[in-house]
């Protein structure tokens, strides 16, 4: 086997996201023999050459500049323009993140790559190569085989494991052309969904209308800030005004495979499961026994959430200490 496998890799702020580093893992795998390109962006992007030749990077190119600290769809396309001209891959693989999910049609259509978004597993079979998606809502999962020469592939974070496999890369600093942007991003609103992404949180800590207001949100936070991991929320929280729609999973809201799932008053709606049910291991809190998040569940736990929450923070917290 014996591919040109090209990663783009994003940031968000100035770190860079874990899912590029799992696609660079996945990018040596389908490379075989060939080579594998990382092209990282931003101010910050000189600092982590480094890393991505560590995961298996041949070459790194950078393109350390300002502009591609915030997000805009134009400059963006414009420099990964450049670097596959530069580099001609037969795949490309990057994250299926908010922002990929918006440029990677555009750059699959204008330079004749086949795209399957949102990739939870890949076969290798030799020179083949199938891609495994889940569809309706995360029920069923589909796999894909590209009927067009040239690649494009955005993979789910937290579902390939990055494996550090040091290479003596090539670092080649970029300059990123002048761009007639056609639309102006203003400002940015951020709003407090926690410190850690929740796509790319390993532990997820869940609320649901049972935690009955914003407060109640309060032990989730601390078990969360205990074992590492983000707070997330149903819509039903979300409906209530107990917290942000930033933190909404299903359906509608986030789609989110962590290694641990705690869902605390949470019913357990279609909806709702559509964004979780992939989660590695799923713990559910819920006082109505026949709640169906049991079904879904590998250990439910019957009772008051506000009695079992602490409970576990005090014993995780005794354990890790
Ligand atoms: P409820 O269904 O009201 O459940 C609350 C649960 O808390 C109950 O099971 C109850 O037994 C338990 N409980 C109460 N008090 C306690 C306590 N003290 N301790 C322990 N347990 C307690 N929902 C999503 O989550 N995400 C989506 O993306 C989404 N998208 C949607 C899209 C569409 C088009 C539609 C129609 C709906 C969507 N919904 C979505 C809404 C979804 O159908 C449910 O209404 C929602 O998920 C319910 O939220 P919930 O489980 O928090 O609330």
């Amino acid at each position: 086997m014996n591919r040109n496998v090209l990663v783009f890799t994003e940031m968000k702020g100035s770190v860079l996201r874990q899912v590029s580093l799992e696609a660079l893992s996945l990018g040596q795998k389908i490379a075989g023999d060939g080579s594998l390109v990382a092209a990282v962006f931003g101010s910050q992007a000189s600092r982590y050459a480094e890393v991505l030749g560590q995961h298996g990077a041949d070459q790194v190119m950078v393109f350390a500049d300002p502009q591609f600290d915030r997000y805009q769809a134009d400059i963006y396309y414009h420099a990964y323009r450049k670097v596959i001209q530069a580099t001609n891959p037969d795949v490309i693989l990057a994250g299926h993140t908010v922002n990929m999910k918006d440029v990677a049609p555009r750059i699959a259509s204008r330079f004749g790559y086949g795209l399957i978004s949102d990739c939870t597993n890949v076969e290798l079979n030799g020179h083949d190569l199938s891609f495994i998606r889940p569809i309706y809502a995360g029920k069923a999962f589909e796999k894909k085989r590209f009927t067009t020469e040239n690649m494009f592939v955005t993979i789910r974070p937290n579902n390939f494991k990055a494996e550090p496999s040091p290479k003596v890369q090539e670092v080649v600093f970029c300059e990123a052309d002048n761009v007639d942007v056609q639309t102006v991003i203003r400002d940015i609103v951020l709003k407090s969904t926690g410190a850690i992404d929740l796509a790319e949180a390993k532990i997820v800590i869940s609320g649901g209308r049972g935690v009955k207001s914003k407060e109640g949100f309060g032990p989730l936070n601390e078990l969360a800030s205990v074992l590492g991991g983000a707070t997330g929320a149903s819509r039903g929280a979300c409906d209530e005004g107990y917290c942000d729609y930033g933190m909404q999973i299903g359906q509608t809201g986030k789609v989110i495979t962590p290694d641990l799932y705690i869902a605390c008053g949470i019913s357990g709606a279609i909806q709702h499961v559509a964004g979780m049910s992939n989660s590695k291991v799923i713990i559910a809190i819920n006082k109505d026994p026949e709640a169906p998040i049991f079904q879904i569940a590998d250990y439910g736990i019957v009772g008051d959430l506000f009695e079992i929450v602490p409970l576990l923070t005090e014993e995780f917290r005794r354990r890790l200490a």
